[in-house]
């Protein structure tokens, strides 16, 4: 039997899914909370979901528990059923734009574009390094997140600075989640019965993006040159005046390495609210501790700012808002929020749909009243990279 697994590496979580040739979900899973106090590895076979809690200190610790897992719960009989293997990468820079086969070379270029992705491209390294030490004889590939934003205008991508080493070295905004903004706005063409939308995606995971899909294509995305940019994230800051960091540098005597950590690692919901950078912890203390409640308020009105500017960029009929990934899917409090705070329309949730926990792929989370459509939709980055991957190797 003949296995593709898809790996996507985030910030703090691994989610893996192991597909059939026939492209069927054979089991999943994902490792949340990989290097926190306490790791949660969930898993999902034959309709039994189990969440097993226990240390996850690294990703190459992590994968080492995941591969025993699977084989301990018969999930597979043999590593050598795993046929391929297909990573989600962050970014790989500008060698690395359209899907490509793990090689050395692949790897080299992916060593050298490690800052551009500074959270996640060392977690997806370590993934693609530890599952090569398990699964040698398996066919990899990687899968960007950038390729759905090359559609942004140039309006879009530039940065006000000098053009001439903006160009010497590329400095532009790439984008990133592109391969769930892609999902999103084809599964909402496929919602609402159309050829192609217009709408705003609003990704918010642990790492956060809105785009703005007309129709179907990108024109603008949150996050940047980097996925620092754009809206407060978990422990990413997003847009902050630049000069604050050589300020901070001078101050606090740090080096460049340390106040990029500083921006996303330590920043974000973590860094103001100083509990946790997971908005389940935020929920728990908010009530009591005012300063986890102003975090969570700056966290959902950097969220409206973009998401009414970006409503504004679309030309034409809006068709959709829609909430996705991590947070977008689950909380239904920073969705009100959001929302509560769009003035220019008139947007109205269905409390109910919207504190339904109960649904299979998506859910319509707006009144009839509501002057656009709002809905929440699983993200699925993973089946399309397993589209990718199989179609991958027939060329
Ligand atoms: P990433 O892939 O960037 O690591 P995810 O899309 O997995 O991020 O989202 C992680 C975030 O989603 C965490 O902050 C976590 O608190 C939040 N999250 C996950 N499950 C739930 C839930 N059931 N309720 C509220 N928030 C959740």
């Amino acid at each position: 039997m003949s296995k593709i697994l898809i790996i996507n590496a985030g910030s703090s979580s691994i989610k893996w899914n192991l597909f059939s040739e026939k492209l069927n979900v054979e089991a999943k899973g994902v490792a949340q909370r990989i290097k926190m106090a306490t790791g949660i590895l969930s898993l999902d076979f034959k309709g039994q979901k189990e969440d097993i809690e226990m240390p996850l200190p690294t990703f190459l610790d992590t994968v080492k528990k995941l591969v025993s897992l699977w084989k301990e719960r018969g999930i597979i009989a043999d590593f050598s059923e795993i046929k391929q293997v297909a990573f989600r990468i962050v970014n790989g820079g500008p060698n690395l734009q359209s899907t490509s086969e793990v090689t050395e070379k692949t790897i080299s270029y992916l060593k050298e574009s490690l800052d551009l992705a500074p959270v996640h491209n060392p977690g997806a390294l370590e993934a693609i390094l530890a599952f090569r030490e398990y699964l040698p004889k398996a066919k990899m590939t990687m899968h960007f997140d950038t390729s759905f934003h090359k559609t942004l205008p140039e309006i879009a991508y530039t940065y006000p600075i000098n053009k001439k080493i903006a160009s010497e070295l590329n400095v532009r905004k790439y984008g990133f989640h592109g391969l769930n903004h892609h999902y999103i706005a084809l599964k909402t063409a496929e919602i609402l019965n159309k050829k192609s939308v217009n709408a705003v995606s609003l990704h918010i995971g642990n790492g956060a993006s809105l785009c703005a899909i007309q129709d179907g294509k990108s024109i603008d995305t949150s996050m940047g040159f980097t996925p620092l940019a754009g809206i407060m994230m978990g422990t990413r800051s997003g847009d902050v005046d630049p000069s604050v960091i050589p300020y901070i540098m001078k101050h606090k005597n740090l080096t460049i390495d340390e106040a990029m950590k500083l921006l996303n690692e330590e920043s974000g919901m973590l860094g103001v609210s100083q509990v946790s950078s997971d908005i389940r912890d935020i929920h728990k203390v908010r009530g009591e501790n005012s300063q986890a409640q102003f975090a969570m308020n700056l966290y959902v009105t950097r969220i409206a700012d973009y998401l009414i500017t970006y409503l504004n960029k679309i030309e034409g009929k809006i068709d959709a808002i829609v909430f996705t990934a991590g947070i977008g899917e689950n909380d239904d409090y920073v969705r009100e929020q959001v929302i509560n705070k769009i003035h220019l329309l008139n947007l109205k949730i269905d409390k109910t749909a919207n504190e339904n926990r109960n649904f299979k792929d998506y859910k319509l989370i707006s009144t009839k009243e509501s002057e656009l459509p709002i809905f929440v939709i699983k993200a699925e980055e993973e089946m399309y990279i397993a589209k990718e991957a199989s179609e991958f190797f027939k060329k």
